[in-house]
């Protein structure tokens, strides 16, 4: 991180805790902590403040807005993993980030013609177009709004990438294709099927912004698009995120988010093995509702060495949500067994059965051998000293799918993928048991 992102970060951290530190909600639950602050005893301090949890965003922490100002942005989530969770911003907030946006983009392109872009319109996170929203407005990239509902959709789309644009100040070709993995893997296989070449585009980048991207989605898009995809890390309560190295899954958070790793079960510092992670968004983001060390459900894995391709120690590993993943309980606290990011990087295997995506859509073919989410679940049952994990999984009889030991090749990729399981197996804390269950109806979205 350079010296002038650290010290955006410095002085904006102040800001955020001094509005926070004026909300009602945070006047209540930091009473000791402005108390101390009051009396003289440095500000606010971030590490003592405590953990925002999910449920005080949705139900207690009041949006709060200055006199005449409205609130102009309603951003719900998916409720992927829970009730629906909504957050606002007013007016006002929205144009001190588009200024903040402005004086930082301003130097990176100025002069340059924007980039066009072709986005997937999918309301996953609960908006119509992610795209940088107020940020960056008039440099940051000029989003088509594209969609894979209907094959008309599909057609509008490839006419899009082919076509030669002249307006001024924006470039003449798409460059760049954004959305959901789900409707990134659609819309591809749907150019495959309509056999378009990658050479009639010029698309230099694609990059997915909701769902886990496993390597083998990665390589599929990569294959046709030739190039690397980019996958970001990101949830709906907040603007950006963070985009993941290609070597190490490390989350490279965007400087306005400050993360932060806490214990599973405690609210200590973790810096080693798996935790908890805290975000709180930066000022100008965030003065209407203050996300101060919020926790929406995310476990990382600390990664000790150091990345050879993006060079960070501590690298932060996405592993799973805590309530979708798998854990060893014990009286003195909790170990994670198998993260839920994991359990889906095993799934997307031939060896599992997908859903069929799109039957209407007549311009795809092949919607079955990839394309699907895969029909598996996983759960945890404790049996004296021992838990007991069972993977079920909706074995996959297609054509050319080697029928033979297809629950024992789930079993050593789930060991691959996950170092927690390979651990809590090896310790014997884990009896791993993978089953072929036919008729198995639950299915791994995202
Ligand atoms: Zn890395």
């Amino acid at each position: 991180m350079n010296d002038s992102v650290r010290a955006y970060q410095l002085s904006a951290l102040r800001a955020t805790l001094r509005i926070a530190s004026e909300n009602p909600f945070y006047k209540r639950k930091w009473k000791d902590q402005i108390a101390s602050s009051a009396r003289g005893e440095g500000g606010v301090e971030l590490d003592r403040l405590p953990i925002l949890t999910k449920e005080e965003l949705k139900t207690e922490l009041r949006p709060m807005v200055g006199e005449g100002d409205k609130i102009a942005s309603i951003i719900h989530t998916t409720g992927s993993t829970g009730p629906v969770t909504y957050r606002y911003r007013s007016q006002g907030e929205l144009d001190r980030i588009a200024e903040f946006g402005k004086s930082v983009v301003r130097n990176i392109r100025a002069g340059n013609s924007r980039p066009l872009a072709y986005m997937l319109y999918g309301p996953y996170h609960g908006q119509n177009l992610p795209g940088p929203g107020p940020i960056g407005e008039g440099v940051a990239p000029y989003y088509f709004a594209g969609a894979i509902w209907d094959d008309i959709f599909i057609r509008q789309g490839v006419e899009q990438l082919r076509r030669e644009f002249t307006l001024p100040g924006l470039e003449s070709r798409v460059t760049q294709v954004h959305g959901a993995v789900r409707l990134l893997r659609i819309f591809t296989q749907c150019l495959i099927d309509m056999q378009v070449p990658v050479g009639e585009t010029k698309v230099e980048a694609v990059v997915s912004f909701a769902g886990y991207m496993p390597s083998e989605v990665r390589r599929f898009l990569g294959r046709y698009w030739n190039c690397n995809p980019i996958e970001t890390f990101s949830f709906s309560e907040t603007f950006g995120g963070a985009t993941k190295c290609p070597h190490c899954n490390g989350l490279q958070f965007m400087p306005h988010l400050l993360p932060q790793v806490v214990e599973l079960d405690a609210d200590n510092p973790a810096h080693s093995g798996i935790g908890r992670l805290l975000i709180t968004e930066l000022y100008p983001f965030g003065t209407t509702q203050p996300l101060i060390k919020y926790f929406n459900g995310d476990l990382v894995r600390i990664v000790d060495e150091q990345c050879p391709t993006c060079g960070t120690i501590g690298s932060l590993v996405h592993v799973g949500r805590d309530n979708e993943s798998c854990f060893v309980e014990s009286p003195q606290g909790r170990r994670l067994a198998l993260g839920s990011m994991d359990l889906r990087e095993a799934a997307y295997t031939p060896e599992v059965k997908r859903t069929v995506e799109f039957p209407h859509l007549k311009l795809l073919k092949d919607r079955e051998s990839h394309l699907g989410a895969p029909v598996l679940a996983a759960h945890t049952k404790c049996e004296g000293a021992k838990t007991r994990l069972t993977v079920s999984f909706l074995p996959n009889l297609g054509l050319g799918i080697s029928q033979s030991n297809l629950a024992d090749r789930l079993r050593n990729r789930l060991l691959e993928v996950s170092p927690e399981l390979r651990a809590t197996v090896g310790e014997g804390l884990v009896d791993l048991d993978v089953q072929p269950e036919v008729g198995l109806e639950k299915i791994l979205w995202k």
